[in-house]
């Protein structure tokens, strides 16, 4: 059975960026990915704050980019879920779609995904008024109403970021107190633009109907009372999922399932590195992930060649070098 020498799991900018790297350095990775092809910046508009892009480029563009310089060099894609991973062994093997992938390195760049409410008129919404990044999207709402859900220190940053452009942000949370650190509750009341709904959770996103945002209808947690907030824009700011489910005890991780990463992209597994969202909680952008994604090839390159520094020569085996 072939054995890789290197699988990169996740084709966000990260696990894309790492692809570039590593097949130029002629590893042919083999790029898997998941439910979400092309990571957040594939449900993404326009992304301004990508270096070299001063007219901005849309998120969907720059990762069909990436796949393309990535596949020049030789990188191979293939779509499936890893199902479960065996760290523990040499090769690394990974159960994908019933079939198992054996290789000497992996790198992890499986992301995070935005939690959503889950409801049927946010979905249909999302892109359309109804997004999980502010950085990214912000922009778009100069002059407009917004709400972010959250009661945590990402719903407060939203918010306090979104009050650049927006004219009026509401920050609807569904307790009535907050889980965010005091100095960022502190800084997002003591902001005029920032106004809170307390005790309140969302019914539904209008309209998709006519497939724009106009609203939010809300249902106090107490009264059952429901009444409609008109709006231009919805953020969603109730944290992130790592996808880390394959690796759980098997590779460390913090208590809400990020990996632990020593010197940037170093899991506790020698050949196993991990990069972008799913080791990173603090930035979360594209080209930090993609940064990192270029730390983890080189890692793996180095870790390769020391590999083969210390395997006996070919010879040994009575094969010519
Ligand atoms: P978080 O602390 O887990 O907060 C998530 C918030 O979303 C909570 O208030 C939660 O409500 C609410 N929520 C979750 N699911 C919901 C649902 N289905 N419907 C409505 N509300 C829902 O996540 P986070 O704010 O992303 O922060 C994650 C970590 O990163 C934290 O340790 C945070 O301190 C850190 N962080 C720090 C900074 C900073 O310091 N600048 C910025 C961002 C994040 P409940 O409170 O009712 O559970």
């Amino acid at each position: 059975m072939e054995i890789r020498e290197t699988v990169i799991v996740g084709s966000g900018c990260a696990g894309l960026t790492a692809a570039i790297y590593c097949a130029r350095a002629k590893l042919k990775p083999l790029v898997l990915h998941g439910h979400e092809p092309g990571g957040q910046l594939s449900i993404t508009s326009l992304v301004e704050n990508f270096p070299g892009w001063p007219e901005g480029v849309q998120g969907p563009e720059l990762i069909s980019n990436m796949v393309n310089q990535a596949d020049k060099f030789g990188a191979e894609f293939q779509a499936g879920e890893v199902a479960k991973a065996e760290l523990n062994v040499r090769p690394f093997v990974l159960h994908v779609g019933g079939k198992e992938i054996r290789t000497q390195t992996l790198i992890i760049a499986s992301g995070a995904s935005a939690r959503w409410l889950g409801l049927p008129s946010e979905q249909a919404l999302i892109g359309r008024g109804v997004s999980s990044c502010a950085t990214c999207d912000g922009f778009f709402f100069n002059g407009k109403e917004v709400a972010v859900l959250g009661g945590g220190d990402s719903a407060m940053e939203e918010a306090l970021f979104l009050t650049r452009f927006a004219s009026k942000v509401t920050i609807i949370h569904r307790r009535e107190h907050f889980r965010a650190s005091k100095f960022m509750l502190d800084r997002a009341r003591s902001n005029p633009k920032i106004h809170f709904i307390t005790n309140a959770t969302v019914d539904e996103v209008c309209d998709p109907a006519i497939q724009k945002v106009t609203g939010l209808k809300l249902r106090n947690v107490h009264s059952g009372h429901t009444h409609t907030l008109a709006l231009d824009g919805v953020f969603l700011g109730i944290g992130h999922i790592p996808n880390t489910r394959p690796f759980v005890g098997q590779l460390d991780m913090d208590e809400d399932g990020y990996l632990k990463t020593r010197d940037y992209v170093f899991t506790g597994v020698p050949g196993v590195f991990a990069c972008g969202d799913v080791q990173d909680r603090r930035y979360r952008q594209a080209i930090t992930a993609a940064g990192s994604g270029c730390m983890a090839a080189i890692e793996v390159e180095r870790f390769l060649e020391e590999q083969r520094d210390h395997l006996p020569p070919l010879s040994l085996f009575g094969i010519k070098d």
